[in-house]
């Protein structure tokens, strides 16, 4: 993996613009974070390396939201969650292909690539969750 590139959340989103979910991992404590940070939160150390988790995960909570930002208001209603990755490794996204009544906390997603999405950075990346 190339450390080359900086610990920013540009290029957090431009590789899921790739289609890759890159964390920041720590190299003094391991800890993972994506989006990156620029110091660890758990010891401090500004020493990172770029890791590709897998695009799969667990839902830890989810809201279905009926008033959306105008931008979004015709995907309204739509899920809104929060998926646990690996490392314990938390990312907010849209729900998809599951019907609201049948999404369950602790149920396995899949973190998929849309560029269709609209984007208005930094909030709103180009990805989704749904059933794998
Ligand atoms: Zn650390």
């Amino acid at each position: 993996m190339s450390e080359t590139y900086p610990f920013t959340i540009e290029q957090f989103y431009k590789f899921i613009g790739e289609g890759k979910i890159m964390g920041a991992k720590c190299n003094k404590c391991g800890a993972v974070f994506a989006p990156p940070r620029t110091v660890c939160s758990n010891c401090l150390s500004t020493d990172f390396t770029w890791v590709q988790l897998k695009n799969r995960g667990k839902l830890l909570t989810y809201t279905v939201i009926h008033i959306a930002p105008e931008k979004f208001q015709p995907m309204a209603p739509y899920a809104y969650g929060i998926l646990e990755l690996e490392h314990g490794v938390r990312l907010p996204g849209i729900i998809q292909g599951v019907k609201h009544e049948d999404i369950k906390v602790g149920m396995e997603l899949q973190v998929d690539f849309d560029a269709s999405i609209p984007q208005t950075w930094p909030q709103w990346p180009r990805y989704f969750f749904r059933p794998p």
